[in-house]
């Protein structure tokens, strides 16, 4: 892969995804860049990518719908032409122990977070098969790895991305295709701002660095995996994490 070919983002609007977004940007690569809702924070990101000067394309898209990620592909497609870098970070949370919890919980953060990856994969997977390569980093979570309290719904759905992507890593390397992970620890935005000071301060504890992560940290990773530096790494998970002991 050259270092210079469009990028489709998930969740470009906030946090991780935002961070990504704008080093790519930042790196001269096209973005194609989706979110949940077209408020201020997506307005604001694109117009921050818009005044690096790369051509870039951004929309509401829902990953859970399938119909609804063909289309925005096609779409990002028509005004960037072809796409050859994919990130799949949206990425939704409903803590609650799981006595407490609903099935529509479960149902919503196991769509946005897995089935999202799998339709992303799924239409783009296609393309670089055809198109002779490609590159994809998918967001899983250290909760994926390690399992966290009040987070059965969350680890499942983080714990389904890492065997989905080695899964694909192996279907697709002949076709020059990589899929890598990347599993965040705690990372200072909406989502974790969200935490309880307590909850805030115990994870503290654990990790050995002693602060959260900045979104830029996982972003540098991202933009490492993507690139022809990565060009012999597949199938793999890499914790940006501080050294976190769950
Ligand atoms: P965030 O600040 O809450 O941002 C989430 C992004 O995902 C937003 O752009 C949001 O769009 C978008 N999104 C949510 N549901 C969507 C849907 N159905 N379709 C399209 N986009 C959707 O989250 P973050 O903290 O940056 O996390 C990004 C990823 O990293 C997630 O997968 C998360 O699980 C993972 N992660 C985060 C941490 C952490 O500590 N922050 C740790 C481990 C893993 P709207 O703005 O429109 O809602």
């Amino acid at each position: 892969m050259t270092g210079r070919q469009g990028v489709l983002v998930t969740g470009a609007s906030r946090g991780i995804g935002r961070a990504v977004v704008l080093r790519l940007a930042r790196n001269g690569h096209a973005v194609a860049g989706c979110f949940g809702s077209d408020g201020p924070a997506a307005k604001e990101t694109e117009a921050e990518v818009r005044a690096l000067g790369v051509p870039c394309h951004f929309a509401a898209c829902d990953v859970a719908d399938p119909d609804a990620t063909e289309a925005f592909i096609a779409d990002a497609e028509e005004r960037l032409g072809r796409l050859g870098l994919l990130v799949n970070n949206a990425g939704i949370a409903r803590d609650a122990p799981l006595v407490l919890s609903s099935k529509e919980d479960w149902d919503a953060v196991l769509a946005t977070n897995l089935s999202g990856t799998r339709n992303l994969c799924r239409s783009m997977a296609f393309r670089f098969m055809k198109s002779g390569g490609g590159a994809v980093v998918n967001m899983s979570s250290v909760a994926g790895v390690y399992g966290n309290a009040a987070q059965t719904a969350y680890a499942a759905s983080k714990a389904g991305i890492i065997g989905f992507s080695k899964s694909l890593a192996k279907e697709v390397a002949r076709y020059g295709v990589r899929v890598n992970v990347v599993a965040p620890g705690f990372i200072e935005t909406d989502m974790t701002g969200a935490l309880p000071e307590k909850l805030r301060e115990q994870a503290l504890t654990q990790i050995p660095l002693g602060r959260f992560g900045r979104p830029e940290e996982v972003a540098d990773l991202v933009a490492f995996l993507l690139s022809e530096r990565a060009a012999y790494v597949t199938g793999q998970v890499f914790q940006v994490d501080g050294g976190i002991l769950l």
